[in-house]
């Protein structure tokens, strides 16, 4: 289906509404029904039919059937946060018993989820190393009954063979749940290997205006459903209507965001990849990127968040070039329209104390949609005083 297609008129049926060229915000709790056997047909039917907004309310419906079509899946369902759409995802699948193997470095709530909330039910989770799709088959145990894969991840931007790793999962009868968050159905498109669930945080791309924190859960209908009646409607963690609406706003120009963004982060990372006071660069499509074949073969495009890492002596070093950005805005999340720097050395206090995984001197940069010239005046000024 057309992308254009999709985000502006997809779902949209607006001869319902007079017309309104924009979606209404059905800014309700409750759907009111005129007899009993309406309110028999609607208890039934929840998963497709408004009923009590906590199920389904026809705002939200609009957004669930833009963002099936993006990822290309049956349906998807929307949450009021990613860390929301990857708990009831991932809990849909096991129960108490059962085993995960789970790529290392995953967003850091993910990580929680597996490695310490659903230990207390029961479930247990192995972390591998994802670069080599082997590590997967050989964590395998009898009980395993998920893969999780996010890939690239979002701080070193390690990837996961997308197809290798499905191919092991559907012999093995497997699930798969891969975070799609970086690279937005735009660049990248798991369902087409074959993979189960899809999630994503649609506070960063989605979005694009950092004011709605969103989820979503995209897959066939069968496991929507499954997911509805059980997470879904038990942890209660659906979207406002209001916010529904401002994700379908952000979709209508996701195209040309996402389009932007990437354009300029070449060029930043062009610049960056050559800079005497940066050691290392991670962006998959840069020349140095260990896995830039992978990322030109199952990615369409690369998107704007990238990390360096600086050569400086001390956590003074790094602290000095973050606090000399102008126009890089210092805060975590990405996505926006605004360009973004996070640094690891936030931590902790020292170099000593230093406990991260994440090198210390690493500092991640979202690139927003301001011009690739001004950001470049902004890192080369801000390198200079290092
Ligand atoms: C932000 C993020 C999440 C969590 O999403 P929230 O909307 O903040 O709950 C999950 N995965 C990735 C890769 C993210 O960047």
């Amino acid at each position: 289906m057309d992308i254009s297609f999709i985000v502006n008129h997809l779902g949209e049926e607006r001869e319902k509404y007079d017309g309104a060229v924009n979606p209404p915000i059905f800014q309700t709790s409750n759907f009111t029904v005129p007899t009993v056997e309406e309110f028999r047909n609607r208890i039934q039917h929840e998963y497709d039919s408004p009923f009590y907004t906590r199920g389904h309310n026809p705002t939200v419906a609009i957004l669930r059937k833009k963002i099936a079509a993006l990822e290309g899946t049956e349906d998807a369902l929307i949450f009021s946060s990613g860390s929301g759409a990857i708990a009831a995802a991932v809990m849909n699948v096991v129960q108490s018993g059962d085993h995960i193997v789970c790529v290392q470095k995953p967003y850091g709530w993910t990580n929680f989820l597996l490695n310490q909330l659903l230990v207390k039910y029961g479930v247990t989770t192995t972390m591998v190393d994802g670069r080599d799709p082997e590590n997967y088959r050989n964590a395998i145990r009898e009980n395993t009954k998920l893969f999780f894969l996010e890939t690239p991840n979002t701080m070193t931007f390690e990837l996961q063979d997308i197809h290798a790793i499905c191919d092991i999962a559907k012999e093995k009868n497997i699930v798969t749940i891969l975070d799609n968050s970086y690279c937005s159905p735009l660049f990248q498109q798991p369902a087409a290997y074959g993979v189960d669930m899809i999630c994503h945080s649609a506070t960063k791309y989605f979005s694009g205006h950092s004011d709605v924190v969103g989820g979503v859960v995209c897959g066939s209908s069968e496991r929507m459903r499954s997911i509805f009646k059980s997470e879904f409607m038990c942890l209660g963690a659906n979207i406002s209507p209001h916010d529904a609406s401002m994700l379908i706003k952000g979709l209508r120009t996701l195209p040309i965001r996402l389009e932007q963004s990437a354009r300029t982060a070449a060029k930043v990372a062009f610049y960056l990849e050559y800079h005497n006071k940066v050691k290392k660069l991670h962006w998959p499509y840069s020349n140095s990127f260990p896995q830039k074949e992978l990322a030109k073969k199952q990615m369409k495009n690369c998107g704007g968040l990238m990390s360096i890492e600086l050569d400086v002596e001390d956590y003074a070093g790094v602290e000095k070039f973050c606090n000399s950005l102008r126009y890089f805005l210092m805060a975590t999340s990405w996505g926006g329209f605004e360009s973004l720097i996070f640094p690891i050395c936030a931590f902790s206090k020292n170099k000593e104390s230093h406990t991260s995984h994440l090198p210390w001197n690493l500092v991640r940069l979202y690139i927003g949609l301001e011009d690739a010239e001004l950001l470049i005046r902004d890192l080369d000024q801000a390198l200079e005083r290092i």
